[in-house]
């Protein structure tokens, strides 16, 4: 393995240490990297972070996605694919 991707998975792995925080869901990145050495780590999106979880009125039916919707004048937000109403993000 290159110097320079060692460097960059020792750096990626100490700031992984210093935060003592596990995922709630899925695997750590530490874990990902001692698993696959040198692997490329993209971080998330804006927009995977702001996504909205679930839409309150369909909460735990398999058929409520969350959805980005764009309206005729340029507005985006986010909608549930079951029951169309805006999910409203709080800020
Ligand atoms: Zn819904």
């Amino acid at each position: 393995m290159e110097e320079k991707n060692k460097n960059i998975i020792e750096k990626a792995l100490a700031i992984l240490n210093r935060r003592q925080e596990k995922p709630k869901t899925g695997i750590a990145l530490a874990d990902v990297l001692a698993l696959f050495p040198g692997a490329k780590v993209y971080p998330p999106s804006i927009e995977d972070l702001t996504k909205p979880k679930s839409c309150q009125h369909c909460a735990g039916n398999k058929h409520a996605r969350i959805v980005k919707r764009t309206w005729a004048n340029g507005k985006r937000d986010w909608m549930c694919h079951r029951c169309g109403r805006s999910i409203l993000i709080a800020q």
